[in-house]
C-alpha cells in the first residue's frame, strides 16, 4: 500500500487533490469509504480532537485500518486541528497517517516554537508520519453559523508562510487563502458560495514548495476549487456538507417510518446520502486526473 507522502506527489503531478472528509460516527465512515471505493480514487479520513474523543482514537485506527485492508483503495487518517502535544502523541501511537497540529491561536513566535518541538517528538514515534502546521485565522467550528462569514482577515501572506515552513520543519501547510470553517445558512441554501484568493495559494506555494491543504472547503464555489488546485492545492477538506447530509436525511429517514426501531433499517438512506455529497466531491477534486486518465 502506498504512504500518504507518496499519493500527495503523485496528485501532485496529475494535477488533482486528495479529499479530505471528517466522521464522527460509522455512518460517515462508511460513506467516505464506500465513495472513495466506488470511485477508486485515495482518500483521507480525518477526526477532530471532539470527533476523536467521541468514537476513540484506537477505535478510529481500527475502522479505518479494517477498510483499508478490506477495500484496497488508500484510505488515510488524518488527526484533525490537534491543539496539545498530549493529543497529538495518543494520535500517533494509535497509527494514524497524518496529524494537523494546530496551535494557530497562538502568536506565530509560540506557533513556530511549539510546533518545531511537536514535528520532533511525534516523528520519533513515527518517522513516516506527517505533520500539518497551520497559520493564518480560517475559524474553528464546522457548523452552520448565523453571521456572515468574513473571511478578509488574518489572511497568510507567502513570506510568513515561506519562514514558518522551514523554522518548523512542517511537511504539509495549512493557509488562510480566503477559507473558513464551517458555512452561512444561505450557503447551505446554495444562495451563496465561498471564493477563494487563488493568486495568494499560487504564491504561498511558489514560496514554501510544500503540499497545501485547504480547510474549511464546504460551500465553495466549484470553479474556485477547480482554480485553487491547479494553483498548488493538494488536499481539500470538507465537513460542514457531510453534517448537512447526515442531519437532514437523518430527519428525512425518521419521518418516513415513525414507527421503525431497527437502526440497519432506519441508517442506509444517510449513508447514502453523505455518499452522494463525497462523490460529488471527489470528481471535483480528481477531475482533471479522470480526464488524463481516459
Ligand atoms: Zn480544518
Amino acid at each position: 500500500m502506498q504512504t500518504l507522502r507518496e499519493v500527495l506527489e503523485q496528485s501532485q503531478q496529475r494535477g488533482v487533490a486528495i479529499g479530505h472528509f471528517n466522521i464522527s460516527d460509522l455512518i460517515l465512515l462508511k460513506a467516505v469509504a464506500a465513495a472513495a471505493r466506488e470511485l477508486d480514487v485515495p482518500v483521507i479520513v480525518g477526526a477532530s480532537q471532539g470527533e476523536r474523543d467521541f468514537m476513540g482514537v484506537r477505535e478510529i485506527a481500527a475502522l479505518v485500518k479494517s477498510l483499508r485492508e478490506e477495500s484496497g483503495v488508500p484510505i488515510f487518517l488524518n488527526a484533525d486541528h490537534t491543539h496539545s502535544l498530549a493529543k497529538a502523541e495518543e494520535a500517533a501511537r494509535a497509527g494514524f497517517d497524518a496529524i494537523v497540529f494546530d496551535l494557530s491561536a497562538l502568536p506565530i513566535e509560540e506557533n513556530v516554537r511549539q510546533t518545531k518541538e511537536a514535528v520532533a517528538a511525534l516523528k520519533a514515534i513515527n518517522p513516516g508520519i506527517l505533520i500539518e502546521g497551520e497559520i493564518g485565522d480560517i475559524g474553528t467550528g464546522s457548523e452552520i453559523h448565523e453571521t456572515v462569514i468574513d473571511t478578509s482577515k488574518g489572511l497568510t501572506t507567502p513570506e510568513e508562510a515561506k519562514q514558518y515552513v522551514a523554522a518548523t520543519g512542517v511537511d504539509i501547510l495549512a493557509p488562510a487563502v480566503g477559507n473558513m470553517h464551517g458555512m452561512s445558512a444561505s450557503m447551505v441554501h446554495g444562495e451563496t458560495r465561498k471564493h477563494l484568493d487563488i493568486q495568494r495559494i499560487a504564491e504561498i506555494k511558489k514560496a514554501t514548495g510544500v503540499p497545501i491543504t485547504l480547510h474549511g472547503g464546504s460551500g465553495t464555489d466549484d470553479d474556485d476549487f477547480r482554480k485553487a488546485i491547479a494553483a498548488g492545492i493538494n488536499i481539500v477538506h470538507i465537513n460542514t456538507e457531510l453534517r448537512v447530509a447526515w442531519r437532514q436525511s437523518l430527519e428525512a429517514s425518521l419521518a418516513k417510518h415513525p414507527n421503525e426501531v431497527v437502526p440497519y433499517k432506519i441508517l442506509p438512506p444517510v449513508i447514502e446520502a453523505v455518499k452522494e455529497v463525497v462523490l460529488s466531491r471527489l470528481k471535483l477534486f480528481n477531475s482533471v486526473g479522470l480526464v488524463a486518465a481516459r
